[in-house]
């Protein structure tokens, strides 16, 4: 692939108001205009370089905006105060009652459980489907529907989706495609393959430090422009805005980016190969075993690696809470949600963050009891981590019913 994404960040130059090598953090919650006119003309939205108000913007998201773009290659990007707010104002602008989404049914939780829960209210329908199945993903498809939603590589179960392909069926149709490349930062540049909008949970890999929770939505200016506007602007009118002070923190963090994403492929590709040596059934799309495999090579940037989430299966919630007790005892890591950590972080998705999805679905969907996901940490000695790994799992007995899974 062509596209150098942490080239396209580290290209942008920012000063801040007395030449400091970092964009001065804009501290007021108002903007004052020199004239009235200026003020009238702003709020209809034709001024640029005013600002008007900080939940429709301010010098500091943009910045970070304007860095998220670069990185997706997209015209421009609206920050917000969370993945979700992201997700859940995209989503929003872009359909109204009667309206018909088509999405993954691998989704992380929160989307799940907006998507069937909370959107019907507003009569808001979705389809969930297998996104692995373009044939099953064009059926769905009504005179309704706006919007193909999908991951590009999915939580939990690390299904990717062909993006390319999902393209040239939303354009067939007339629909919007939206992926969330939340796990996939740098290495999957859903643009390139024909996505019209990419979202991401900031609070994961791109700020990196667990520290808040974000998200930005990336597309066209016109589409960015809608979301922003005074008159019917999800985001302006919902109000998830960021706080000037933690964009100009994350935008720091996102500089180390490219170098954090190799360190966690590197680290997960030696785990998930050892895992799977050790005979559990383990998923990472960098393994020749993932069904999409080949498809996530095909549209990776390959400087940044399959990406630093993994699962393996150990056969019972009960071996797994074992295991991951004990592994956060040792300081392996911690049992927590989330990811994108300098240390590993792991959880039982289907007693966690996927909890939101019914167990018949959770089964369907092949989420099964003894899975652990896996967000693989910048260790820097990652053979020690192992050999301490494989220690717990033989101390809570793993070894001995493994031919169980
Ligand atoms: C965490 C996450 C979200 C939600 O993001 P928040 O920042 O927690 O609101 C959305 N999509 C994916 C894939 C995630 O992992």
């Amino acid at each position: 692939m062509k596209y150098k994404p942490a080239n396209h960040i580290q290209d942008l130059q920012y000063f801040g108001e007395f030449g400091g090598v970092n964009p001065s953090i804009s501290d007021s919650s108002t903007y004052t205009f020199l004239s009235a006119k200026t003020m009238f003309d702003t709020f209809e939205g034709n001024q640029d370089g005013c600002y008007l108000y900080s939940r429709h913007s301010t010098p500091s998201n943009l910045y970070l905006g304007e860095a998220l773009a670069a990185m997706e290659g997209t015209e421009t990007a609206n920050v917000a105060a969370s993945g979700m707010g992201a997700i859940t104002g995209a989503l929003l602008q872009l359909c109204k009652a009667d309206d018909h989404i088509v999405s993954s049914r691998t989704i992380y939780g929160g989307t799940y459980a907006f998507l069937k829960n909370f959107a019907p209210r507003l009569n808001i329908k979705t389809s969930f489907v297998d996104i692995t199945k373009l044939g099953t993903v064009e059926a769905a498809i009504t005179p309704n529907t706006k919007v193909l939603y999908c991951e590009s590589v999915s939580n939990p179960l690390l299904e990717v989706a062909d993006i390319a392909g999902l393209s040239e069926i939303a354009k067939k149709h007339g629909l919007t495609l939206i992926v969330d490349n939340t796990f996939s930062p740098l290495s999957i540049t859903p643009t390139e393959l024909g996505a019209d909008v990419v979202i991401h949970s900031l609070t994961k890999f791109i700020n990196g430090s667990s520290d808040t929770v974000g998200g930005v939505t990336c597309g066209t200016q016109e589409f960015i422009n809608s979301l922003r506007s005074v008159i019917d602007g999800a985001n302006m009118l919902l109000g998830p805005t960021m706080d000037s002070l933690r964009s100009a923190s994350i935008l720091k963090n996102m500089r180390t980016l490219h170098i954090r994403m190799k360190q966690h492929s590197k680290n997960a590709m030696f785990l998930a190969e050892k895992f799977e040596a050790d005979g559990f059934r383990t998923v990472y799309p960098g393994l020749e075993s993932h069904p999409s495999h080949n498809l996530f090579k095909s549209m990776m940037n390959e400087d940044y690696g399959f990406g630093g989430m993994l699962t393996i299966d150990v056969g019972s919630l009960d071996k797994a809470n074992e295991l991951m007790e004990l592994m956060q005892e040792r300081n392996l890591g911690y049992l927590a949600v989330s990811l994108g950590f300098y240390k590993t972080l792991f959880s039982a998705p289907g007693t966690s963050t996927s909890s939101e999805i019914p167990e018949e679905e959770q089964i369907e969907m092949g989420l099964s009891d003894g899975l652990i996901r896996f967000s693989i940490g910048l260790d820097n000695d990652i053979e020690r981590t192992y050999k301490m790994m494989k220690d717990c799992m033989e101390t809570v007995g793993l070894f001995e019913n493994i031919s169980l899974n």
